[in-house]
């Protein structure tokens, strides 16, 4: 990790009012889970006239916090990565009080899951597996049944009052500029904000501090996740502001090290397949992901089932059944 030490987060403090740059604050929620690390990091962008990126999950103590760093600032607009409900449902209570427009790629995409894709998945639950299994959960929830569906973590009720298309500006002011950055994958609708004037971009959930992404399909799309990281790599940014974890200012490097991963990844199944005969889903993980903690690999068979679309669709690897692409199937190349 590099940077200065106030872009890490050894010293977190729930609800308090980080400067982290000139022009940027952050305020990071009290919901740290295996899935949001520390918690969301709400950002607070330029002084005066300021946009909010994420205002993060419905917690009364972060709604609080919000309230304070934002009294005597003029809220322009509210900018949401994508609706993963520690994400956007702030928003609107946020757009209420303030009447600022918010802005997103869309509202969360709605796919059905093909019958029975994720039947048997259970089998990588660890014993005693607190509440959270979905990506980005909250931990906020007293009435979290013991398994949280993917679904369930989904900001169905999100619609952007402004759509966002890639490049534009989505918001322009004194010293204020942030622009559109498409980047489809973790969820389809996902969208990196620049702030232009600091050369930097809120990478939402598309590029973490601390961790890989989760691409769950039908939703998350693996190819197009990799292809969006590739986009970012390719940009110039100085810093990286990740809504999980610290700042990151070796951009490209980190980026393409993302990229290299995904693609290790892949090979890795492949390889493993043609070694060793057909497998399935919770096979492939537990032999590719022995170096990741059990309780993260029922997540971890959301992403191999990504790469195994992607190498189903290519048709490097198919079911041994013919069938559709779900866990429990064989799969072999
Ligand atoms: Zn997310």
């Amino acid at each position: 990790m590099s940077g200065p030490e106030f872009r890490t987060l050894d010293d977190v403090v729930y609800g308090r009012v980080d400067d982290v740059s000139p022009g940027v604050r952050r305020v990071i929620a009290k919901n740290p889970s295996k899935f949001t690390y520390t918690g969301t990091g709400t950002y607070i962008v330029g002084r005066g006239d300021v946009v909010v990126i994420d205002p993060g999950p419905v917690i009364d103590s972060h709604r609080d916090a919000l309230a304070a760093a934002l009294a005597g600032e003029t809220v322009r607009g509210i900018l949401i990565t994508h609706c993963h409900s520690d994400h956007s449902p702030l928003a609107a209570w946020l757009a209420a009080e303030t009447g600022a427009p918010t802005f997103a790629v869309g509202p969360h995409l709605v796919v059905d899951e093909p019958e029975g894709m994720f039947d048997g998945e259970e089998e990588l639950s660890v014993p005693d597996e607190p509440a959270e299994s979905s990506d980005d959960a909250a931990s906020s929830g007293d009435d979290a049944e013991p398994e949280v569906k993917m679904e369930e973590s989904v900001d169905t009720g999100f619609a952007p009052d402004v759509a966002v298309s890639d490049g534009e500006v989505a918001l322009e002011g004194p010293g204020l500029t942030m622009r559109a950055v498409t980047t489809p994958g973790h969820t389809s609708n996902h969208c990196c904000f620049s702030f232009e004037e600091e050369r930097t971009l809120f990478t939402g959930d598309h590029v973490m501090g601390w961790s890989t992404t989760v691409v769950s399909p039908p939703d998350g799309d693996m190819r197009s996740y990799i292809d969006s990281l590739r986009k970012v790599a390719a940009r110039d940014d100085a810093l990286l502001w990740p809504t999980h974890g610290p700042c990151r200012d070796d951009a490209p490097t980190y980026v393409q090290a993302l990229v290299d991963h995904r693609l290790a990844r892949t090979a890795q199944i492949v390889d493993l397949l043609r070694a060793s005969g057909p497998h399935t889903v919770p096979e492939i993980v537990r032999v590719l992901y022995t170096a990741v903690h059990p309780k993260l690999h029922r997540p971890a068979a959301r992403s191999v089932m990504g790469h195994l679309i992607e190498l189903v669709d290519d048709g490097r690897v198919h079911t041994v059944d013919g069938g559709p692409v779900r866990v429990a199937a064989q799969f072999a190349v």
